[in-house]
């Protein structure tokens, strides 16, 4: 889905002007796009109509980048089309709170039942409960109880000979007793939707109204992960969804059309099999991402909000003159520390996604700490002319940052391969008379 978009919005993007007859051409292409990336019929209908209505609209044609702003209508509707905002769980003031986890078999509710409760452990604060309510499949209850071990979280079974109404009524007063305040409970699956699977769900609701339903949906699926969630809604009543394999899903037509389709959130996706692969969907995020735009949004409001423009313009002066010091490096260092994780970071810059190795590269923030001990281990003069640190300086800085001799030659041949890189971009851009350098 991502590359055919891509491929278009290069191609307007740049427009000084956008003729009506851009913008069919462009949705045509968007038409494509969607129904390439299995996303439900109607709904891509309804996104092509909206889209093209504001796309003509006076005020963009108007405007002085009008191939912009309609990349920005695409962009905007599409993170309509996923419920616009990020949806939160819904606690309830009376502990505990109760979420059932529901869906077909494979589609990844026990794995679910697990990151969930890591997360609620973790980000939330919360102790949960996990209850294995799946008594049909052959070693479910086992399956649950070791990923409990793993997260050493308790988790509550009765085996397989009690029904699951009351193993989860069980569980409920198990959890009041010991002020476990969330009740996850995984329930069973088939491999396509019957009555008596919806009846037993019905009857564990009817037991005590669940503050969330979370519908497990397998995102490879494609529209039969909506056709699933339709279902389900019906007959049980579902509050969000959880799309699951979000990291196999190239196409992602199901966490497209889902939303419009059911008009219930996707609060969570999933990423991985490991226990913190779960991720709160953030539908402006992935509109970005969809466009291939990376989160740039954010990454410029962050770096606004972090970088002084100054000292912005001081770091440029500095370059172009040649005396950027470590002390400068530092600086700099600290102000994108600022903005946040690395890794996360990196994944909102656009196009970083498709550097092999960089996807799932986990930036690691104990060499940036090193980096950082080395220079506060500098006199200085070394910070300033840093070629007159000699072995036994280097073995001076390495005692004192606890580095090694090794690190300490990395980061000053990284450091002169900057400055030269500085020296040829500001004299290339010396030479049209013209700055250049941007940070
Ligand atoms: P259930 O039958 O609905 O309980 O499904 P399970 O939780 O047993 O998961 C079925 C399979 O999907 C397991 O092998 C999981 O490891 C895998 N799985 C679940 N979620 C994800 C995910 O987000 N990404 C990937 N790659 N695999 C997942
Ligand atoms: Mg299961």
């Amino acid at each position: 889905l991502a590359e055919r978009l891509q491929g278009t919005i290069q191609k307007i993007k740049g427009k000084g002007k956008v003729s009506e007859q851009d913008v069919k051409e462009m949705m045509r292409e968007v038409r494509f796009a969607l129904i390439e990336a299995d996303v439900n019929l109607k709904v891509v209908k309804d996104f092509v109509k909206r889209v093209s209505e504001r796309a003509v609209g006076a005020d963009v044609m108007k405007s002085l980048t009008p191939g912009q702003q309609v990349i920005k209508i695409v962009q905007d509707e599409l993170q309509q089309l996923m419920g616009g905002e990020q949806s939160p769980i819904k606690f309830n003031t009376k502990p505990p709170t109760v979420i059932m986890m529901v869906g077909l078999q494979g589609a990844g509710k026990t794995t679910t039942t697990g990151k969930l409760a890591n997360v609620l452990r973790k980000k939330y604060n919360r102790k949960p409960l996990l209850v294995a309510a799946d008594i049909y499949r052959p070693a479910a209850i086992q399956q649950l109880e070791t990923l409990g071990k793993q997260l050493s979280l308790p988790v509550f079974s009765l085996g397989n000979q009690v029904s699951p109404v009351e193993i989860a009524r069980q569980a409920i007063e198990k959890a009041k007793e010991e002020h476990l305040d969330v009740v996850i409970i995984d329930t069973a699956g088939r491999l396509h939707i019957d009555e008596e699977l919806m009846q037993e769900l019905k009857d564990i609701r009817s037991l005590k109204e669940p503050d969330e339903v979370f519908l497990v949906v397998d995102a490879m699926t494609g529209q039969d992960a909506v056709n699933v969630a339709k279902s389900f809604d019906e007959a049980v009543g579902i509050t969000g969804v959880v799309l699951t394999k979000l990291d196999g899903d190239t196409r992602g037509g199901a966490a497209l059309s889902i939303r419009a389709v059911t008009e219930k959130p996707i609060k969570f996706v999933g990423m991985g099999e490991k226990m913190d692969a779960l991720e709160p969907f953030h539908p402006e995020r992935m509109a970005s991402r969809i466009l291939g735009m990376g989160d740039v949004l954010s990454l410029i409001e962050k770096a606004q909000a972090e970088v002084d423009m100054d000292k912005a313009k001081e770091l440029e002066e500095k370059f172009m003159t040649q005396t950027f010091t470590f002390d400068d490096f530092i600086e700099q260092l600290q102000a994108v520390k600022k903005m946040g994780p690395l890794d996360e970071i990196l994944k909102m810059i656009p196009g970083a996604s498709k550097i092999k190795g960089l996807d799932n590269a986990k930036v690691d923030e104990k060499q940036m700490a090193h980096i950082e001990a080395i220079i506060y281990s500098m006199t200085p003069a070394e910070k300033t002319n840093p070629e007159i640190i000699t072995a036994s300086r280097k073995k001076r800085i390495a005692k004192g940052s606890g580095t090694s001799i090794q690190e300490i030659n990395r980061l000053l041949k990284q450091f002169e391969d900057m400055k030269k890189m500085m020296k040829q971009m500001t004299s290339m851009a010396g030479g049209k008379g013209k700055k250049k350098m941007k940070l």
